[in-house]
C-alpha cells in the first residue's frame, strides 16, 4: 500500500443478517470502529433489506454503507432489481459490482457490468469491481488472460478521468469462502497485474487506483496480505459477519 492511496476494507454480508442481526452487529462493531478508522476507509454492505437500518445507525460513524448490486436503469419492468435513485435515497454510497457469486449463479456479465460501472460513476457511488479466475483457470496459466478481459470489459465505458474512482476487488474464486487464500506472491502479482492494466489505459489512475484483495481474509492473515505493495485493503466475507473480526481486519489494513 502506498501512502497517497487510502486503504479501504469492505464487508460483504451476502445474504446474511436480518435487521435485527445488522443492528446487534452494529452494536458491537460501532464502539471500535473509531480507532480504525482516522486512516482507512471502512465500508459495510448488508443487504438490501438492511442497508435503510445500517445507514441510519452510521451516520455519526465513519463507515460508508454499500450495496450488493445495482440495475444500471433508473426505473422500469425489472422485477427483483434496485436502481441507483433507490439506493442514493437511502443514502448509499457504494456499490459491490460483478462479484463472482452474481457472475456464476446470476448470469452477470461484462457486458451488463460495463454499462453497470459508469452508471455508479456518474451518480457519485463508488463501484467496487469484483474480478477473479476460477481453479481450473489458475491451473491452467489463464489467470491473466481472465483478468485482463475482466477489467478490460468491465471498464471499457469508464472516462479515463474517473478511472480511479473505480475500486477494484481482486478475487481469486478458488480463495472465496473456502479457507484457501491466495499467496502473498500470488496476491501480490495479480494485483500488480490488475494495475498495470489500469496502466495501459492511465499511468495516473494506475498509480491512484485502490485494489483490493478479498477471498477468506481473516484476522491471522490480513496482516501478511495488505502488507504488500500493491494491495490497498481487503473485500470481506465470512469474517466480516463478526465485528470483532472485521475489526482485527481494519486494524491491520490500517497498520
Ligand atoms: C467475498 O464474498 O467477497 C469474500 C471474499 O468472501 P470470503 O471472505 O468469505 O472468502
Amino acid at each position: 500500500m502506498t501512502p497517497e492511496r487510502r486503504p479501504l476494507v469492505a464487508a460483504n454480508w451476502k445474504m446474511n443478517k436480518t435487521t435485527a442481526e445488522a443492528h446487534e452487529f452494529l452494536g458491537e462493531f460501532l464502539p471500535g470502529v473509531e480507532d480504525v478508522a482516522d486512516a482507512l476507509d471502512v465500508v459495510v454492505c448488508p443487504p438490501f433489506t438492511a442497508l435503510q437500518t445500517v445507514v441510519e445507525r452510521t451516520r455519526e460513524a465513519p463507515v460508508r454503507v454499500g450495496a450488493q448490486n445495482m440495475h444500471e436503469e433508473d426505473a422500469g419492468a425489472f422485477t427483483g432489481e434496485v436502481s441507483v435513485p433507490m439506493l442514493l435515497e437511502l443514502g448509499v454510497e457504494a456499490v459491490i459490482l460483478g462479484h463472482s457469486e452474481r457472475r456464476q449463479h446470476f448470469a452477470e456479465s461484462d457486458a451488463a457490468l460495463a454499462r453497470k460501472v459508469p452508471r455508479a460513476l456518474a451518480a457519485g457511488l463508488v463501484p467496487i469491481l469484483c474480478v477473479g479466475e476460477t481453479e481450473d483457470e489458475r491451473e491452467a496459466e489463464e489467470t491473466e488472460r481472465k483478468l485482463r478481459q475482466q477489467v478490460q470489459a468491465d471498464l471499457a465505458a469508464v472516462d479515463v478521468g474517473q478511472l480511479a474512482d473505480v475500486v477494484i476487488a481482486y478475487e481469486p474464486i478458488w480463495a472465496i469462502g473456502t479457507g484457501k487464500t491466495a499467496t502473498p506472491d500470488q496476491a501480490q502479482a495479480a494485483i500488480g497485474f490488475v494495475r498495470a492494466l489500469v496502466g495501459d489505459r492511465d499511468a495516473g489512475a494506475a498509480q491512484a487506483v485502490r485494489i483490493l484483495y478479498g477471498g477468506s481474509v481473516d484476522p491471522s492473515n490480513a496482516a501478511e496480505l495488505l502488507g504488500l505493495p500493491d494491495i490497498d485493503g481487503a473485500l470481506v466475507g465470512g469474517a466480516s459477519l463478526h465485528a470483532d473480526r472485521f475489526l482485527a481486519i481494519a486494524a491491520a489494513a490500517r497498520a
